[in-house]
């Protein structure tokens, strides 16, 4: 037996390696990159900011930031955006179903129905938890 030590600000982020194999170098990476994310970069994340500065497959990361969800660190927003000014719609949506079906009005006087402009709808994530310190240093079985 292994006892590898992980140094971790999202305990939950420990999950990522037994439930879904993620290596623990990459969930590492995700768990202090999230940590050290200023206040006002929390909302809104795009995973291929992510992808870029570590240089990971956009694909592979976007499965991270789901499983992420899926632990309860980051929520994900469906972030409607205006086919003619590409304005993002003052909405919060955290689940698909939730997508307006029906005719919004934008700022800038068009109208249109989000759910027929599949490719103005960004998918983003926000973080959800606080980075813990007190529990930091953890100790993980292999
Ligand atoms: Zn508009």
């Amino acid at each position: 037996m292994n006892e590898r030590r992980l140094n971790m600000f999202f305990q939950e982020l420990k999950d990522l390696k037994t439930k879904y194999n993620i290596p623990e170098d990459t969930i590492e990476k995700l768990d202090t990159w999230l940590a050290y994310l200023r206040a006002n970069q929390r909302k809104y994340i795009l995973p291929e900011f992510f992808a870029r500065e570590y240089g990971i497959p956009h694909q592979v990361v976007r499965e991270l930031f789901y499983y992420a969800t899926n632990v309860g660190v980051l929520e994900i927003n469906y972030e409607v955006h205006c086919p003619f000014c590409d304005d993002m719609a003052d909405l919060e949506i955290h689940d698909s179903k939730n997508i307006p079906n029906d005719k919004i009005q934008c700022e800038c006087g068009k109208e249109y129905n989000p759910s027929l402009f599949h490719e103005k709808i960004i998918i983003s994530f926000n973080l959800v938890k606080t980075p813990s310190k007190s529990d930091r240093i953890k100790y993980l079985k292999e």
